[in-house]
């Protein structure tokens, strides 16, 4: 940390991180970024985590990609085998130039093919006009909607079930709303890991008498503010919230004045729910019935409940029913719509709630226009000034890859998007990057996506960056750049915008506010919310008048489905892919820690943020551990049906007996070796949160 005085300019901008967008002030000395300040945004007043306070020296490490790349026609086949500090054993520099013509060329090529040859990754680390951008660049460029990014590996099954039932797939109200709440539940999410500066609100809403509910198969750091704590079998959710609302229904403690206005198929869910009695549930989730009633009363007996949840309830092959109860529990207790209550997914990266507006998704256009009606298509070609695209929802990442492993994709350009670490069966997935013929990696780090790259576009940080970038609450906020990036690395909406001239289209674009002015055009979720308002502004969409900050809570009046009423849609207990056995007898579960952030491509390059979380690690319960022989800190082994990683071993009695907790950051013991690919139906995230497990003890180690 500098003194207040000591630097040459400060920026206000939005942290990088996750999905709480606190705003910062910059402070920059000489041309680098030298600290951070919180500064007065309406979802962080100020605070900051440690991730936003001493995570930003990463834009400055020297393995920051300053000009074009071109792999060489000599390099070692492709695969996880490029070292960060001398990229010229497989890459060679490249002029701007050379690498536009040969991305542009080749892709026309594949294009001419088959123009199913391509596909696009986007990104929730880029900018609203970024994301914008980019699902415009394959639809418009490629006709098809092949186009998708890592909302399908965090939250798209919630935003599946809240388009279905609710009209929509934003949150209901503000974290902040929790001031006025009486109970809150927070479901399958760590905040104080993963949004920290959410959970100071959780923390003070206790502090002043809130009653907080958590339910998490992870004793999560929230527990211990909690009035109850369900530690609930992992997969087991719906039978666990069948059964609370179960207790709501026989008690009859729902609000039918409520329900009786603003829903509709509450006699099919009332029915549904008779079966699942919390005696009968309590052996499959493991929570007493007395606690399942207890819990079922303090919820529904509130005047306002709000529901939070994490990747805990969406990260299954279940994770669209486990939302479609939460959605069913604060429906039949009316809360929604009014202050204090609401659903709330807390969405992880900082800009995710927002490239999934802006329509990097491969059903939906921007504002979550589905792409299947003609009018709506219609209406996006005439403002493009384009052809009429496929009518067919596209494929998801989890399917891109599938279908580039079978070699019907044959190239792909992904911006700041990391599958080579994130997919789930990530040997599967680096052996489909490893097939493609062309592979475009825009980025800012030879992630280890960009280990399997062709051309390799240096693109910029956020603190490096013009735009806006929308939160989990909603908010729409502007970044701004603090440097400039580094060589001759440049804005990501700058590259694409010139891809899609070299490509044919017609695109012009000199500022990025004309991007943003576009956006507008087609999405009324931005009506009254102008790039003149954002200088000063922060807006929660939706902005009633071009005076009103913006709507913390919706759906007071009504939900954006045909006849105004949200839905109840019925959910049933559905395993896990895989159980259990003899082979494979613990639970797998991942997740991240405070320190690191995703991938771990930016926070394990923040000098502080690695000191202080340096080493791969797992937890396991202590007794369990015990058990086997094991100390804590030596290194295990852990395979499950897709492969085997090596790596050390914390205690941590939070975590139940047959669980082990592995965070996703480290390449060297990638998590994802070890995951499940099994999607969800619905909303086709992959199975994150079980996988079945052998834990060894490495008898030399
Ligand atoms: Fe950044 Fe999230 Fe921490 Fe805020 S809570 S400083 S947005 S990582």
């Amino acid at each position: 940390q500098g003194d207040s005085k000591d630097y040459d300019s400060e920026t206000e901008s939005v942290c990088p991180f996750c999905g709480v967008g606190c705003k910062v002030s910059l402070k920059v000395k000489d041309g680098k970024v030298k600290y951070v300040e919180g500064i007065n945004g309406p979802a962080n007043e100020g605070r900051l985590c440690v991730k936003g306070r001493f995570g930003f020296d990463y834009i400055h490490h020297p393995h920051r990609l300053t000009k074009p790349l071109i792999r060489r026609e000599d390099a070692p086949a492709k695969g996880l085998n490029v070292d960060p500090s001398n990229l010229s054993t497989h890459f060679r520099e490249a002029t701007w130039e050379e690498a536009m013509d040969l991305a542009s060329s080749r892709l026309k090529a594949l294009r001419d093919q088959d123009p199913h040859n391509v596909a696009g990754f986007g990104s929730a680390k880029c900018t609203n006009e970024e994301a914008y951008l980019f699902q415009k660049f394959i639809r418009q460029g490629f006709g098809h909607n092949n186009v998708d990014h890592c909302t399908r590996l965090c939250h798209a099954s919630s935003v599946a079930a809240l388009i279905e039932n609710v009209g929509s797939g934003a949150v209901t109200a503000t974290f902040n709303e929790i001031e006025n709440a009486d109970v809150a539940i927070i479901i399958g999410a760590n905040p104080i890991e993963n949004h920290p500066v959410a959970a100071t609100y959780f923390k003070q809403f206790t502090k002043r008498g809130g009653k907080l509910i958590v339910m998490d198969p992870r004793g999560v750091g929230m527990r211990k503010f909690a009035d109850e704590m369900l530690q609930f079998r992992p997969g087991a959710d719906v039978s666990m919230l069948n059964a609370i609302m179960n207790v709501i229904v026989e008690e009859e403690l729902y609000d039918s004045q409520y329900i009786h206005r603003w829903t509709e198929n509450w006699e099919a869910e009332k029915e549904h729910l008779r079966a699942f009695t919390p005696e009968a549930m309590a052996p499959i989730c493991g929570i007493d019935p007395d606690q399942l009633r207890r819990v079922a009363r303090i919820f529904a007996q509130a005047k306002a409940g709000l529901i939070f949840w994490g990747m805990g309830v969406s990260q299954h092959i279940h994770g669209t029913d486990n939302s479609r109860c939460l959605i069913s529990l604060a429906l039949m207790t009316g809360n929604v719509g009014k202050p204090g209550a609401g659903l709330h997914p807390l969405r992880g990266q900082n800009n995710v709630q927002g490239a999934s507006d802006a329509g990097l998704i491969p059903m939906f256009l921007p504002d979550y226009k589905t792409v299947t009606d003609d009018n709506i298509r219609a209406q996006f070609t005439s403002v493009w000034g384009s052809e009429d695209f496929s009518n067919e929802k596209g494929l998801t990442v989890t399917e891109i890859i599938d279908q580039a492993y079978a070699g019907n994709i044959k190239g792909m350009y992904i911006q700041g998007e990391n599958p080579a670490m994130s997919d789930p069966d990530v040997g599967h997935a680096r052996d489909a990057l490893a097939k493609l013929e062309l592979m475009i990696v825009q980025d800012i780090f030879l992630t280890e996506t960009a280990n399997y790259a062709d051309i390799i576009l240096p693109a910029s940080a956020l603190y490096e960056k013009n735009g806006t970038v929308s939160n989990t609450n909603r908010q729409v906020q502007r970044v701004r750049p603090a440097v400039a990036p580094p060589g001759e690395a440049r804005e990501d909406w700058k590259i694409t915008v010139e891809l899609a001239q070299r490509i044919g289209l017609n695109w012009s674009y000199s500022d990025v506010s004309e991007v943003f002015a576009e956006m507008k055009l087609t999405m009324e979720s931005l009506d009254n919310i102008t790039w003149e308002r954002l200088e000063t502004e922060t807006i929660t969409y939706p902005s009633l008048s071009e005076t009103d900050p913006g709507q913390a809570i919706v759906f007071g009046d009504g939900f954006p489905r045909a006849d105004g009423r949200a839905k109840f849609t019925p959910a049933s207990v559905i395993q896990p892919d895989e159980a259990p056995d003899e082979e494979y007898p613990m639970i797998a579960t991942t997740g991240r820690q405070l320190e690191h952030w995703h991938t771990g491509s930016m926070t394990r390059r923040a000098t502080v943020l690695d000191a202080v979380e340096p080493e791969a690690n797992c937890s396991m319960n202590p007794r369990q551990l015990k058990l086997m022989g094991i100390e804590p800190g030596e290194t295990i082994r852990l395979t499950t049906r897709r492969g085997s990683i090596e790596i050390m071993v914390r205690a941590d009695r939070a975590i139940a007996e047959d669980m082990v907790f592995i965070p996703f950051a480290y390449v060297e013991a990638a998590a994802n070796i070890l995951t499940n690919s099994a999607i969800d139906p619905y909303g086709k995230i992959p199975e994150f949160k079980f996988s079945a497990i052998r834990v060894e003890k490495i008898e030399d180690a």
